[in-house]
């Protein structure tokens, strides 16, 4: 998989890029990670990426040129056009399974908009897709690159030790991962569940998702809907909600 992030500030990318499993998983070369400075698009002698908006109003605006050719630079570099995601407040909420879609395409290009955001006219003829990280306002895109990055590539075969480690994770299957606990078994006189440490497959699996279960009832009971459970399951969900 591919990913090109557009930003006036590549370095701030690169810097998190480079770390942890991410940062080891592009040196493995199992992604490919680039960031692209969209000042070095411009053809002006001052490297001018914004001006004022028409019609007046606070701040800033990104200019299309440099934008645009900086996409169309990385388009000819890629094998197939790449989907051009644009991360803006006014985009779809991001979510895990838009993580596992974006998963299928071979290149995504991330545009990150800054100051008062970016030239409708780019959004209209070459975006495919906006993307929010949340019902807030940030001053770049760049957090949001980096978090579609990272929640995207850690689903890439190999780049987590196990896929397990992200199947039975929150969000998943549309449910909220069951309680952890590590060493030691009492802890501040308090004791790890028993069946965790029975060493009984079937108990512990029955009662992580028995957990799991609870768990999204409790912090998050508007995701049980669209989850995949039993008549059974749904049953006890309900008792408990009720
Ligand atoms: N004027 C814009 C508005 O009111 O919708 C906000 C612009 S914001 C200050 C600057 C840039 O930060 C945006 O162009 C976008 O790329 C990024 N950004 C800010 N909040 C974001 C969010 N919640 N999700 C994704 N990107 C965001």
């Amino acid at each position: 998989m591919r990913i090109d992030i557009l930003t006036l500030f590549p370095e701030m990318c690169e810097r998190v890029l480079d770390e942890s499993m991410i940062g080891r998983a592009r040196r493995n070369g199992l992604i490919e990670v680039n960031c692209h400075n969209i000042r070095d698009y411009t053809d002006d002698k001052h490297r001018r990426v914004d001006d004022m908006p028409y019609g007046g109003g606070q701040g800033m605006l990104m200019k299309p040129e440099p934008i645009a050719a900086c996409f169309e630079a990385v388009a000819r570099q890629c094998t197939s056009r790449p989907l051009l995601i644009y991360l803006s407040p006014k985009g779809e909420v991001f979510h895990q399974r838009m993580a596992r879609e974006l998963l299928t395409h071979e290149n995504i290009c991330l545009l990150c908009g800054h100051y008062e955001g970016i030239d409708q006219r780019v959004i209209d003829s070459l975006v495919d897709r906006e993307i929010s990280v949340g019902d807030y306002v940030l001053t770049g895109g760049e957090l949001p690159a980096l978090i579609v990055t990272d929640a995207v590539c850690r689903m890439v075969p190999g780049v987590l030790a196990e896929d397990a480690c992200f199947e039975e994770e929150s969000h998943y299957d549309g449910l909220l991962e069951h309680p952890q606990y590590t060493r030691p078994p009492e802890w501040n006189g308090l004791r790890v569940p028993e069946e965790l440490l029975s060493g009984h497959h079937a108990r512990i699996a029955a009662w992580k998702r028995r957990m799991s279960l609870a768990q999204t009832a409790h912090c998050r009971p508007d995701l049980l809907a669209a989850a995949d459970l039993t008549e059974d399951e749904r049953r006890q969900v309900g008792e408990k909600d009720g």
